[in-house]
């Protein structure tokens, strides 16, 4: 099989989810990369070790402009004589896959979460991840949107050869006014731990003891959508339907009740821990661990003992 994996590198580094998306489609077949951004050819080179043969780049398009790369991916699959098409859901990804879908009349499966099986029935994530589906795409060329953090990264060694490309992108339409970077060590939508909190935690001035646990596990921070709303943290942190969707190793959630709205952002999440007061709390339906108490209480002692085992060990 003929794979095109296309990856985001306008913020100028090949984010995990990239290497993801590469590796999945080197699990499939020959695998080609398309890009654009202003990204070092050693970077784009360093995509074969996630198994791409070659790379393509077109350093024309230096906006997150869904039309041009749209164009850019659907000039690569001709280019390129590729049957299938990964992309991953981030930001662009969710933008430009049913574009691709419709522009190629291919087929597109939502949210993958696994790779196709033997019959081609790929498992995607339905209902914000409240179900799992199995889906086939009947058409000649197939598009795949991956979700984020559903595959392990897996590394080969390799190395890419890089080409400059012509995506036929066209003229964008779109306007860059203010570009502001993400703050913190570590990015969210990557992040293997995250610490979250609530509105249970009453105000922003009380987010240090959110700060310092991440600080101790090398966690991410995140929030509740009305956290954000109220401006008591950054909108970037806000997770769930309307905000970042993230999988990682382990959730800790504070004085967050847990509604569905929410769930749907982090219920993919493969260990989840909730610090809550009310014993009825929604959340610890969706719990692995749960803890009826007062985050004031709780976070610093489980700081703590963090530290004392990071001491001992
Ligand atoms: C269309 C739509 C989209 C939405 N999208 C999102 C989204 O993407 N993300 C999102 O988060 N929400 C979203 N929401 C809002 C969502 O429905 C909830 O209102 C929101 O998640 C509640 O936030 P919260 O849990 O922080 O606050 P609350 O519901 O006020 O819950 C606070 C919790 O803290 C607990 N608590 C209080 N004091 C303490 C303490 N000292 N220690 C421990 N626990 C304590 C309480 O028992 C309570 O469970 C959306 C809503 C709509 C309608």
């Amino acid at each position: 099989m003929s794979v095109l994996v296309y990856i985001d590198t306008l913020g100028g580094n090949i984010a995990k989810n990239a290497m993801e998306a590469v590796t999945y489609g080197s699990k499939i077949g020959s695998t080609t990369v398309v890009t654009n951004g202003p990204i070092s050819n050693d970077a784009l080179a360093s995509l074969g070790n996630y198994g791409a043969s070659k790379v393509l780049v077109d350093r024309s398009i230096t906006v997150n402009d869904s039309s041009q790369i749209t164009n850019l991916i659907a000039t690569a699959v001709e280019s390129t004589g590729a049957d299938t098409v990964i992309i991953s859901l981030d930001l662009t990804g969710r933008a430009v896959a049913s574009r691709v879908s419709a522009r190629l009349k291919a087929g597109l499966a939502v949210g993958a979460i696994a790779l196709p099986e033997g019959d081609g029935h790929i498992k995607v994530n339905v209902f914000s991840g409240k179900a799992y589906g199995h889906v086939k795409i009947n058409t000649a060329k197939k598009i795949i949107a991956l979700t984020p953090n559903s595959i392990p990264v897996e590394t080969t060694g390799g190395s890419a050869a890089v080409e400059d490309f012509n995506g036929n992108a066209g003229a964008s339409t779109v306007i860059v006014k203010e570009v502001k970077k993400q703050e913190g060590d570590v990015l969210l939508p990557e992040a293997e731990l995250v610490v979250s909190g609530g509105r249970g935690l009453k105000g922003p001035e009380n987010w240090g003891m959110v700060e310092d646990l991440a600080k101790v596990l090398g966690a991410a921070t995140a929030c509740s959508r009305p956290v954000a709303d109220i401006g008591w943290r950054p909108h970037h942190e806000h997770v769930g339907q309307t905000g970042v969707a993230i999988r990682p190793n382990l959730y800790i959630a504070a004085g967050i009740s847990g509604a569905i709205q929410h769930l749907a952002g982090v219920n993919g999440s493969k260990v989840i821990v909730v610090i809550n007061t009310d014993p009825e709390a929604p959340f610890f339906k969706a719990a692995d661990y749960g803890i009826v108490g007062d985050a004031f209480d709780v976070l610093p002692k489980l700081k703590a003992e963090i530290e004392k085992f990071k001491a001992q060990n």
